[in-house]
């Protein structure tokens, strides 16, 4: 399908994953629409924390330091008992990415900076107040039907691919028939967002207060903000856990009183814990919580859905392109689907640290990590059990080898560019396919030179220990930053045979 009314890829649902992926596409030059039924951003704060690899995403498509400027980084993470005394002080040492490893944030204040992101591409078309009703694959290509919410009128657009990006309730998912399996959790949890008037000890940093009768999270979200979090109690109803007393009653607990926030809202959901089936359906792709859904508790859902779609859009822009052949487009759910499982069971490994009824048990957790977190190595040993797993691919689109260094995303440290001005390596790579190497361009990387993936050697110390450590002396990287193939000084790299076509991979 392709005529000058098609669309490369049609997004539907303009999220933090569907407002990401349109700046992506956007950013590679495809002719996009996004499908947005709400008239504005989803003004309840939802996420409040993300960390460097989503950083780096957003870095890719010029935003970062913009969003930086409405985060909060590196704040010290606090498990505190019931009487608010911490057994476990948490930091989350910096992995090497060229950002702060953890981040409070605001999520409306980021919804509306990717936006005003996508506003610079003239290539990306936005439809709000539009609700996608049905998606039908007709020939080579995908049909939306379309309602006009402000018109009540309907219309139909016709994309080449299509981005389901339309939360947890996705109709499409339905539509397609894929299911959702896993489950909701019983208890619902109470989500209170106040404006700070007046800091308190300890309003920095984010606690984990692990009380078995009121198990709570308090944190402080950028632009003024905290945030509280807690479970209800069986015996309580939705209408009273929101009313003002009980909410001062919790808050009070912990010393807050209203001299200190103020309240600006209090919503209930329930935590799920679920994956669809399958994330692609021919030529349509289930991205964010559309394909995933796991409980809070270290700040991944939204970050999970940024890492779909930059897994996805290289892979569109290169199919797009005609640079690859569409089967690339299967390595995206075995790709991320793995990663997302895992960071699923320790954010909810996490949940169940916090939440210990068992007054019993929760004493003893107590004792035991105090006296363990005295123990050096202890605290880096937790944030590895608790926080993301490494940016490795097992399996997917890689050469096929089994060199120790293929599968990982490269660091990303500070480097002295061409001009002799420091920037991030990321920014050098600016998206491409190229080859990394540490001494002298390896046998077999002129096959990937011709192929116009640039050659860069690689000088910077802590680059060149990483790679020395996984046995690389060269490397290929994809445009996300993955390697894809890698050799040791004697052995040539692999030819290029599974990526002849691909040439740089995008379309800019
Ligand atoms: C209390 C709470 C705390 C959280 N904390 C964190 C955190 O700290 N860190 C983190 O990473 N994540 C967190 N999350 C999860 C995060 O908010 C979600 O994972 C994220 O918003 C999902 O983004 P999305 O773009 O996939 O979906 P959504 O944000 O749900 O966006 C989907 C969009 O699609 C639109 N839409 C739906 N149907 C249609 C249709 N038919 N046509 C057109 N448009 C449609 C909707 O209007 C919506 O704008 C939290 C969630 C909650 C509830």
């Amino acid at each position: 399908m392709s005529n000058a009314d098609t669309y490369d890829v049609a997004v539907i649902g303009y999220g933090p994953t569907g407002a990401t992926a349109a700046n992506l596409l956007g950013r590679m030059g495809l002719k996009v629409i996004v499908i947005e039924r709400d008239p504005d951003v989803y003004g309840r704060a939802r996420a409040i924390s993300t960390d460097d690899e989503v950083m780096r995403i957003w870095q890719s498509v010029g935003l970062a330091d913009r969003l930086q400027q409405d985060m909060l980084p590196n704040r010290p993470l606090n498990f505190v008992d019931a009487e608010c005394a911490p057994f476990i002080d948490m930091k989350i040492a910096s992995r090497g990415t060229g950002h702060p490893p953890q981040q409070f944030l605001y999520q409306p204040a980021v919804d509306a900076v990717l936006r005003d992101g996508v506003a610079r591409f003239s290539n990306v078309e936005v439809l709000l107040e539009h609700e996608c009703l049905r998606v039908l694959t007709k020939g080579d290509g995908v049909e939306l039907m379309v309602a006009d919410l402000r018109t009540d009128s309907f219309k139909r657009i016709h994309a080449c691919y299509v981005i389901a990006a339309e939360g947890g309730s996705s109709p499409t998912r339905g539509q397609l028939g894929v299911g959702y399996s896993g489950r909701t959790y019983t208890e619902r949890w109470v989500v209170i967002d106040t404006e700070v008037l007046k800091e308190w000890d300890a309003h920095d940093r984010l606690r984990f207060h692990c009380n078995p009768t009121r198990p709570t999270v308090d944190c402080p979200t950028p632009l003024g903000h905290h945030r509280w979090e807690y479970p209800a109690r069986t015996d309580e109803d939705e209408q009273s856990l929101l009313r003002e007393e009980a909410i001062w009653k919790v808050l009070g607990d912990q010393g807050i009183t209203p001299e200190n926030v103020k309240i600006l809202r209090a919503v209930i959901y329930s935590h799920h814990v679920r994956v669809a089936d399958r994330w692609r359906v021919g030529r349509v792709f289930l991205a964010g919580d559309a394909a995933h859904a796991m409980p809070p508790w270290i700040g991944q859902g939204m970050s999970a859905g940024v890492r779909d779609v930059a897994n996805l859009c290289w892979k569109l822009a290169a199919v797009r392109s005609g640079n690859a052949p569409d089967s690339l487009l299967d390595s995206y759910q075995s790709e991320r689907k793995p990663h997302v499982t895992e960071v699923t069971r320790r954010a909810c490994l996490m949940g169940r640290i916090i939440t210990e009824r068992n007054r019993i048990l929760a004493t003893a957790r107590n004792h035991v990590f105090r006296a363990l977190s005295r123990l050096p190595g202890v605290n880096s040993a937790l944030v590895k059990m608790t926080w993301i797993p490494d940016a490795r691919y097992r399996e997917g689109f890689l050469a096929d080898s089994d060199h120790p260094a293929v599968g990982w995303q490269i660091p990303q440290p500070w480097v002295t560019g061409p001009d002799g001005v420091k920037v991030r390596l990321d920014d050098i790579l600016d998206g491409q396919w190229a080859v990394l190497y540490t001494d002298s361009p390896p046998a077999g990387a002129q096959a990937w030179a011709e192929l116009g993936a640039p050659m860069i050697r690689v000088t910077e110390p802590t680059l060149v220990r990483w790679l020395r450590r996984r046995k690389a002396d060269a490397v290929v990287l994809r445009p996300d930053g993955f390697i894809y193939a890698a050799s040791r000084s004697a052995q040539p790299l692999p030819r290029p045979s599974a990526v002849t076509s691909i040439r740089t991979g995008v379309a800019a």
